[in-house]
């Protein structure tokens, strides 16, 4: 384990008594002792695993009272923005992949965000025409996307679920308004960012009276609760058109940004379709542009699957530099080609041609590290030429911190669901009076303009968030995603590899070290791998440093269609929980 869950909270009988008077039809009274969830479970009617117990109590709640994955899944998002605030909720964007049964089809409801009418390709460019340094460029109003997660609750509801917002908003308005214990990741990320939120309304919630809030002390935010409220009473418009939008818009351009009240209500979702691959028999759905997770995890497991990887030991060199060179040229070729479909032609053809990968793959050897991986040129597996711009980007950015949750239903439905305010907390900027958390997800454009996603109006920055879902004989065997920026394309490709080509029971198969690279000058890599592994990768110019750290948060599902079970693994990088069905 990574980490473990050390903290124990008694619950105070008051707290107990409030959630007593939870609306029928709900939990009366969320379990508030971490300590009792689990992140291995398995049901026969359900499942949802999600970053945090109360999240995945609620979310089962929800199926347990015959919601279906859908309501469950914008059950948990509600909670989610309260218990993870710095993570996700109604001040970003996200992407959810729904395998709805009774169609038989896979459809992605897309609410990433959008960049205001008002952003301009060189807005994160200084005076000298040099980049913004990135903590700079992250905390201000025009890092600020127009939100797009509430519209995406609302649509993917209407088409698909069974539940009113109205009942499914009301455990979040619960846990906004009486409060929740604070776990320790939350913990951390308010003292990690402390002095960002002390700027902004922020502070006032989360540093009251100076003092960061602290693992065990209890978050209450009346703000979000009202919030909350006037979404339940007046729907959506009050966020996209109303009073809230008037605010958004307000604190935006003090902050520095562009965005309107006329970008708030032009904001608009749309209905992706997934990026289909094979992989070992199975058939992978994942998210396509704008994402660039979908297309390069296929390539990966392309270049994989031709080496023969799992012929190596999962925790030999081998491995570790197979994957480290698969990452390296899918990355050179995302910086070049990947951007948001309705400003560009992304060649998904070329990238995903089995003769284009055969080309890259018969770059890679055991021997030695290709020095100096750049992109290819899948155009011409497309039978078409095309002018590719690579602009060169500095390689000051963190990588952000989202959260991604599973569901599946009694019926067969499952969700994949990768959700973001973009880096922890977003810009740190809470609206006044509302408790919103406003996303930095424009930081995910090329800071210097002239490539395939540099900064346009109503253009959507280029994601890495990748909510798979993985078929055998066209019935959905498993759920994958995680957080992560640009590491989350290779924490879903190494739990894929993990449970499939090493046949890995789940939690092991997500537990199992991950790597991760982009160039030959940037790696992380998490504990567990040997230092025998790690000589012989130095060796061959591999720049693993000297600490490890932890990449992403993997929340999965297995599905064992045979036997009708379902199984539910949460990474022990977070607190989270799985919590199986069993009517
Ligand atoms: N902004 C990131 C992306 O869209 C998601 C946040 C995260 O990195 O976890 O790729």
């Amino acid at each position: 384990m990574k980490k473990r869950l050390k903290w124990l909270f008694a619950v105070p009988l008051s707290l107990l008594l409030m959630f007593s008077m939870l609306p029928v039809g709900m939990a009366k009274e969320w379990d508030m002792n971490y300590e009792n969830y689990r992140q291995v479970a398995t049901g026969m009617d359900g499942m949802v695993t999600t970053a945090h117990p109360l999240a995945s109590q609620i979310g089962a709640e929800v199926l347990k009272n015959g919601g279906n994955a859908i309501d469950a899944a914008v059950a948990i998002q509600f909670a989610l923005n309260v218990t993870e605030p710095m993570m996700s909720g109604i001040g970003g964007g996200g992407f959810l992949m729904y395998y709805d049964a009774e169609a038989d089809e896979t459809l992605i409801l897309n609410s990433r965000e959008r960049a205001p009418a008002g952003a301009t390709p060189d807005m994160f460019l200084k005076a000298d025409g040099e980049p913004i340094p990135f903590a700079e460029r992250a905390s201000g109003g025009k890092a600020v996307g127009v939100p797009g997660t509430l519209k995406g609750l609302e649509n993917a509801l209407e088409k698909w679920g069974t539940m009113s917002m109205e009942e499914l908003i009301d455990p979040a308005i619960q846990l906004a308004q009486d409060g929740f214990p604070i776990d320790s990741v939350l913990a951390s990320a308010i003292e990690d960012n402390k002095a960002m939120l002390y700027k902004t309304a922020a502070g006032n919630v989360f540093i009251p009276d100076g003092k960061p809030l602290r693992e065990g002390d209890l978050l209450v935010q009346k703000d979000l609760a009202k919030t909350f409220e006037l979404i339940k009473t007046e729907g959506t418009d009050a966020f996209y058109k109303g009073e809230i939008a008037e605010a958004i818009a307000g604190v935006v351009q003090q902050y520095g940004g562009s965005m309107t009240t006329d970008d708030l209500a032009a904001y608009d979702t749309t209905w992706d379709k997934p990026i289909w691959g094979e992989y070992k028999g199975y058939q992978i759905a994942s998210m396509p542009p704008p994402s660039s997770g979908g297309v390069f995890l296929l390539q990966m497991l392309g270049i994989l699957d031709g080496v023969d990887l799992s012929q190596y030991d999962v925790k030999s060199w081998e491995k570790y530099h197979l994957l480290a060179e698969a990452m390296h040229l899918a990355y050179a070729d995302r910086a070049a080609y990947a951007g948001d479909p309705e400003f560009i032609d992304v060649p998904l053809k070329g990238l995903l041609h089995p003769d284009y990968i055969q080309e890259r793959l018969n770059l890679i050897s055991l021997d030695s590290m290709i020095e100096k991986p750049t992109a290819g040129d899948p155009w011409a597996y497309e039978n078409a030429t095309q002018e590719t711009e690579i602009v060169e980007q500095p390689d000051d950015k963190n990588p952000g911190e989202t959260t991604h949750f599973s569901v599946a239903d009694q019926w067969g439905n499952v969700v994949s669901y990768t959700t973001t305010i973009e880096q922890l907390f977003g810009t740190g900027i809470m609206v006044p009076g509302y408790g919103i958390m406003l996303n930095n997800e424009l930081t995910d454009f090329d800071a210097v303009p002239g490539g395939a996603n540099q900064v346009e109006p109503n253009k959507r920055p280029l994601s890495s968030m990748t909510p798979t879902i993985v078929y055998e004989n066209g019935k959905p065997v498993m759920t994958v995603g995680s957080p992560g920026g640009p590491t989350i394309i290779t924490s879903v490709l190494q739990t894929i590899i993990h449970s499939i080509a090493y046949d890995m029971e789940l939690k092991a198969a997500v537990e199992e070290p991950r790597i991760y690279t982009n160039n030959t000058s940037s790696y992380r890599y998490e504990d567990g791998i040997t230092e025998e592994a790690m000589e012989q990768l130095r060796m061959r110019g591999h720049q693993f440093g000297e600490n490890s750290t932890v990449i992403g948060n993997v929340q999965s599902i297995w599905i064992d269609q045979k036997e009708g079970i379902f199984k539910g693994v949460a990474d022990s990088s977070r607190n989270g929980a799985a919590i199986g069905i069993d009517f």
